[in-house]
């Protein structure tokens, strides 16, 4: 009972590991993603389209707001405790920030795509149309 998550997906990966990896929800091959954070236009594997899950960057500025304040506090700690010069601040995050919104936005997307992609699966067994 425990365990049966595990078998009835088949070769499907775990939405977790493929949303951390970038891999197709439907093969588990690592073609997800084309660039940084946007998706490629199918699967290079089995041909799963993934143009027609539309994603969209709306998981993007709830991410932003997220890491914004996830850096502020981090900034305010830093200052209190070390009280660094301005420019050390600029060093430090601009490029955590950017790469955590990037990283964020990569897992979030192929996160909802594999997500959306099981809901059509679960969907098709019972709608005609
Ligand atoms: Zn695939």
């Amino acid at each position: 009972m425990a365990d049966s998550h595990e078998s009835n997906t088949g070769g499907q990966p775990e939405i977790a590991s493929a949303a951390l990896f970038g891999l197709c929800p439907k093969c588990g091959a690592r073609t997800l993603f084309a660039g940084l954070a946007s998706f490629a236009p199918r699967c290079r594997a089995c041909g799963l389209d993934y143009a027609q899950f539309n994603v969209g960057d709306g998981p993007a500025a709830f991410l932003t707001l997220i890491v914004g304040a996830v850096i502020a506090i981090l900034a305010i700690w830093v200052q209190l405790s070390f009280e660094p010069p301005f420019w050390v601040h600029a060093l430090l995050w601009i490029p955590l920030s950017t790469a955590l919104v990037i990283g964020g936005l990569r897992i979030a997307k192929a996160w909802l795509l594999g997500a959306e992609y099981r809901r059509r699966a679960g969907e098709g067994r019972l709608k005609e149309d």
